[in-house]
């Protein structure tokens, strides 16, 4: 234990703070004073490799004092006007978030992941109002998936845990089965129309009735709900099931966004262009709140009625904060310069082979998989019966590396047992002798599960 200053501390933490005691581990809270690089160091000076960046968000890695001088030099200048109005980092990242995205899109500033994609559903819902097809309002997302913790994005989320308790939610949202290229029939190099996953959509709007379906909302790669690489033709699929149904795509980049699967977002892997992308995290690598909603142009355009509620009537006090564009904007140089797009491909390879080079024969480890620095393990009582893991294994690797300095994360469907993929997401910084660390600790780890 630390010393009386550091249990005062802890004390007053017990006291005041009401956080998630078991985010990661069951271990002790640590109380994070300083962090560099992919490093954090705790209230006792003991240093970890962070694997999951934050709340898989920290993408350029900690310690960048050239984003703490943007957002000072901006909140000197102005601190604060709302978007009711305008301002010029808004203007100037909303230029650049539009070129990254291969143009054709206006955003809409908020602060949150959750905050984003409330804003889509929103948006879209209004748009078919706007173009006089009034029935829409159904949104269909996937079981697994993960979108935010307010009640629509929750009720889009498809991870019963979260919700119990706290239902009913917003009333409208249907959910689906992810592609599961480790547990279902759906292959990595199926045609969309082979693919039983898009058949499930497309039926699924078919019985709901075609006209009353407003819009889609998945992560490219599910993330949180066990990191879960779809079939190459999946989200394409799923694009043109929207097409011929007349709803729209929403892609929650908030994860996959900013060079997390190796592209500058996630959906690029795919060859789509979906209609509404939400983002958070990576867009400041989480130095201060903001996210974005994303609106290809001709949606924003069925906007512009001269009826007194055809604009889009949401207001967001803090959403776009000047100081948050500014750092927003100085963070997406540094990923630029630094080919952190790049980067994420080539270190995520060596990671994942360097994984699987050192757990192929291991009989609990059913699949390791992953695009870019997103990667997972999933870990199985054995691989014939593919039955999950006990959650109690998994606590017992990421206390083990949590003991030699390593944070890695724990994830999967967080029902019936399935909480079973070890993940990992680090700052697309790390350097290769960090991942050398990684490797090496996580392996030793799971070898001494049997
Ligand atoms: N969407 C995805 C895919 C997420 O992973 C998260 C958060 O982890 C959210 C949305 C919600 O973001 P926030 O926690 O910023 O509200």
């Amino acid at each position: 234990m630390g010393n009386r200053k550091d249990d005062d501390l802890l004390m007053k933490d017990k006291e005041y703070l009401w956080h998630s005691m078991k985010t990661y581990s069951p271990d002790t809270t640590m109380v994070v004073e300083k962090a560099e690089g992919a490093w954090v160091v705790d209230q006792n000076g003991k240093r970890y490799l962070d694997a999951m960046a934050g709340l898989w968000c920290v993408n350029v890695g900690y310690g960048r004092t050239e984003l703490a001088e943007a957002a000072y030099e901006q909140l000197k200048n102005m601190a604060y006007f709302p978007l009711t109005q305008s301002h010029r980092p808004a203007i100037e990242l909303a230029e650049k978030l539009n070129e990254m995205l291969g143009e054709d899109y206006v955003i809409f500033f908020s602060n949150s992941g959750s905050e984003a994609n409330e804003t889509a559903f929103k948006i879209v819902r209004q748009y078919h109002q706007q173009k006089g097809d009034v029935n829409r309002y159904k949104f269909i997302s996937r079981y697994r998936g993960y979108h935010g913790n307010s009640m629509a994005a929750l009720a889009a989320t498809g991870q019963a845990q979260r919700k119990y308790k706290y239902e009913p939610l917003a009333p409208g949202f249907i959910h689906v089965a992810p592609p599961d290229l480790y547990r279902s029939s759906d292959k990595k190099e199926s045609k969309p129309e082979e693919l039983q996953s898009v058949k499930d959509i497309d039926n699924v709007m078919t019985w709901e009735l075609s006209e009353t379906i407003a819009g889609v909302i998945m992560e490219p790669i599910i993330t949180g709900g066990g990191i879960l690489i779809p079939p190459d033709a999946y989200l394409s699929g799923v694009k043109e099931v929207c097409e011929k149904h007349g709803a729209l795509l929403i892609v929650d980049e908030v994860i996959c966004g900013f060079g997390r699967t190796g592209e500058p977002f996630g959906f690029m892997n795919y060859g789509v262009k979906p209609d509404v992308i939400t983002m958070a995290k990576g867009i400041t690598s989480a130095y201060l709140p903001l996210s974005a909603t994303a609106v290809k142009k001709e949606i924003y355009e069925a906007f512009k009625g001269t009826e007194e509620y055809d604009y889009f009537r949401h207001v967001n006090t803090f959403g776009g904060n000047p100081a948050a564009c500014a750092l927003g904007i100085k963070n997406l140089e540094i990923m630029e310069n630094e080919n952190l797009f790049s980067r994420s491909k080539k270190m995520g390879t060596y990671l994942k082979e360097g994984l699987l080079d050192a757990l192929r024969d291991h009989p609990l480890v059913g699949d390791i998989r992953g695009k870019g620095l997103l990667v997972g393990i999933e870990l199985v009582k054995d691989r014939e019966s593919k039955a999950p893991l006990n959650v109690e294994y998994l606590n017992q690797v990421i206390s083990g590396c949590k003991q030699k300095g390593i944070i890695i994360g724990k994830n999967g469907a967080t029902v019936a047992g399935y909480n079973n993929v070890l993940s990992m997401a680090p700052p697309l910084t790390i350097k290769k002798e960090e991942v050398d660390f990684l490797i090496k600790t996580v392996s030793e780890e799971i070898a001494k599960l049997i």
